[in-house]
């Protein structure tokens, strides 16, 4: 077995508070030692300022994680704000924010995330440079991440199943839980390459349309655990795989665009013993991430796409490496990005390996 450093504290917590704007939030950057941290800015509800960080400082290391497995030359951070319980200018508040984000000098860069929006990100630009996300101009990257995230995770589906079940995608069924922004653009490269599709939406017209358009079947939101499939795409929340979905699974490879996916490590342990192949979501959802990236650092959008194509390789090494040290693949991912941050070099996966 590999022994790997074990989960290291944020680099650094920014406690955010401007009562003329409503401003009330955190910024944590988890890893700055692969250059700036980089990650989305989430405005939801908490019912403390306690509740925020702990989320904050969650999806910081998450989005270091990402980062280091995609190679970018970004670390990891996150913002999270509170959504303010009474009605407020969106446009002050990001300013405000953009003011907070300008104060780390370019250590940490913003971009959208739950809760925020283009405008959002248009607005704290006002007042900062280090904001992504703000739209993609002709021929550039930028603009709404979801159809690169959905490309990456394609190509890995098509590389999970050729080392699972040894086979092209065509003819198999894969089941796509959500249809939103990631599951339905899914949708669409998975019914090109000739898959079987069972999908389950809640928002009733999005499911109406997309199993007309993409010859799926509808299942009922608890009835797409239980489908008989060969791949199963989770591409709406986080820790969907737990304990009890674990049981009910009737599928050889997990392989989607949602983040968090897991919702214990041991739960991933409880899908390798079950001979069911992971793939960790870290490594296939960083389309979008790697698009948000180019738009920052000016990579030409050829560049983007070479960089999401990798995705299928990248997981390839992945999980060679799992299979050589005898690891589920989402502790040799969590291993192998905890140990490239602490690696100041950018190099190939196998070469950290
Ligand atoms: P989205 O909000 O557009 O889509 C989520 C969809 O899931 C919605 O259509 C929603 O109605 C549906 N849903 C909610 N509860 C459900 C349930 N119980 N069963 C089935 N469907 C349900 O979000 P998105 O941008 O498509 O992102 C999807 C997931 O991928 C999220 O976990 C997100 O964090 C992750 N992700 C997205 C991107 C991106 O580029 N958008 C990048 C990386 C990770």
């Amino acid at each position: 077995m590999c022994d790997f450093v074990s989960a290291t504290p944020p680099e650094s917590v920014h406690v955010l508070h401007d009562p003329s704007s409503g401003l009330d939030g955190v910024i944590v950057l988890h890893s700055t030692r692969r250059g700036p941290a980089a990650g989305g800015c989430r405005l939801w509800t908490y019912s403390s300022g306690a509740e925020a960080a702990k989320d904050a400082v969650r999806l910081a290391e998450g989005m270091a994680y990402k980062n280091a497995l995609a190679d970018l030359p970004l670390g990891g951070g996150k913002a999270v704000l509170r959504l303010p319980p009474t009605p407020f200018d969106r446009r002050l508040l990001f300013k405000a924010f953009g003011r907070e984000v300008a104060r780390l000098g370019g250590n940490y860069v913003t971009a959208e995330d739950v809760g925020t929006t283009v405008s959002d990100m248009q607005a704290a630009s006002e007042t900062c440079r280090h904001v992504a996300g703000l739209g993609a101009p002709q021929g550039r990257p930028g603009g709404d991440p979801s159809p690169w995230t959905a490309l990456g995770v394609f190509l890995s589906i098509q590389e999970s199943a050729r080392r699972k079940l040894g086979a092209d995608l065509k003819g198999m069924t894969v089941a796509v839980q959500g249809l939103g922004n990631v599951g339905s653009h899914l949708c669409g490269l998975l019914h090109e390459a000739g898959v079987k599709l069972v999908v389950a939406e809640p928002r009733s017209h999005v499911a109406a349309k997309v199993a007309c358009r993409y010859e799926a079947t509808l299942v009922g939101l608890d009835a797409i655990l239980d489908t008989k499939c060969e791949i199963f795409a989770p591409c709406a929340l986080g820790a969907v795989i737990d304990e009890r979905a674990v049981m009910r699974l009737r599928t050889r490879v997990v392989c989607g665009g949602a983040n968090n996916v897991l919702a214990t490590d041991e739960d991933g342990d409880r899908l390798a013993d079950r001979d069911v192949l992971y793939a960790p979501d870290y490594i296939v959802n960083a389309g979008g991430i790697i698009n948000v990236a180019a738009e920052y650092i000016g990579w030409k959008i050829e560049e983007a796409e070479a960089r999401v194509r990798q995705t299928g390789r990248r997981l390839a090494d992945l999980l060679d490496f799992a299979e050589r040290k005898g690891l589920a693949p989402h502790r040799a991912a969590n291993g192998l990005a905890r140990q490239r941050i602490g690696a100041p070099q950018m190099g190939r996966m196998m070469e950290v390996v």
